[in-house]
């Protein structure tokens, strides 16, 4: 078979035309090789007509190999009808309906992964799209997935002494609430505020908490709060939770918990929902 795999660095229809043809033409002069003159297009599951029956394709990558096959909604291909006859990867069955063999033929791409760098032969699952062995590799690792990705692509947090790639940027990590910076989520606590007891002596907390980053070294939380957070086992959940005696600048703190009134009337008015419920 003779195909385009992707037209690089330039994509012109009319340099793919000449090059397919160029091929097309030595393997006919050199080899006595007869390709089909109708292109066919590899990323398609159709079947086209081929020894009295139906012949398709499934080009799959193998060995970890950079390539490029599947990039592209069009990879055009000619075949070489004699030579797919004797090839061992083609599978044929008979179709009932159609009344016609259907014949199937796998073209595993690729290889293994050749470093431009050092030349070293090697075929790891994660390194697909790169061109560089681990050891020659100049990208790096992310701290949090460890999937690789270039250093320009990181992020910095106080979490970690490296980098944290994109993604888990965007679904691994949260903001501290009270410095505005980026954390692994894992890694934030989330903080209530206790506001009183019910009849039933269960605890009443604010509705909204907030996340805080190594709450017992967290500099902006020990500006606010005079003690480290306490906790408690309430409903099989844990609870960690400051009170009104441990804030520092109710004015601040107001901010923090995002009150719409002041401290004292948000008691007041938890205490009271709670004896009309
Ligand atoms: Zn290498
Ligand atoms: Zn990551």
């Amino acid at each position: 078979m003779i195909t385009e795999v992707k037209g690089y660095c330039f994509q012109d229809e009319n340099l793919t035309n000449t090059v397919l043809m160029w091929i097309k033409e030595l393997a006919h002069n050199n080899l006595n090789w007869d390709y089909d003159d109708d292109e066919i297009n590899l990323q398609d599951s159709n079947f086209i007509p081929f020894n009295e029956g139906d012949l398709c394709f499934r080009v799959y990558p193998e060995g970890y190999m950079y390539n490029d096959i599947g990039t592209l909604d069009k990879h055009r291909a000619r075949i070489n009808r004699e030579k797919i006859g004797k090839y061992e990867n083609i599978t044929h069955w008979f179709a009932p309906n159609e009344e016609k063999w259907h014949y199937m033929l796998e073209l595993p791409y690729g290889g293994k992964a050749t470093c431009m760098w050092c030349g070293r032969e090697y075929s790891e699952p994660d390194r697909e799209e790169f061109v560089f062995c681990e050891n020659c590799d100049p990208s790096t690792r992310c701290s949090y997935c460890g999937n690789y990705m270039r250093e320009e692509d990181g992020y910095y947090i106080d979490d970690y002494d490296g980098l944290i790639c994109s993604e888990c940027l965007d679904y691994e990590c949260g903001i501290d609430d009270l410095t505005d910076e980026t954390h692994i989520n894992s890694n934030l606590d989330y903080i209530e505020w206790l506001i009183g007891y019910d009849e039933d002596n269960n605890p009443i907390f604010y509705d909204e908490g907030i996340w805080v980053y190594h709450p017992k070294e967290n500099y902006k939380y020990k500006e606010l709060f005079s003690n480290p957070p306490k906790s408690m086992n309430h409903y099989y959940r844990n609870h960690q939770y400051i009170t009104v005696d441990d804030i520092i600048d109710k004015s601040e703190f107001e901010d923090v918990f995002r009150l719409d009134d002041d401290i004292e009337n948000v008691i007041v008015e938890y205490t009271q929902k709670t004896i009309t419920e």
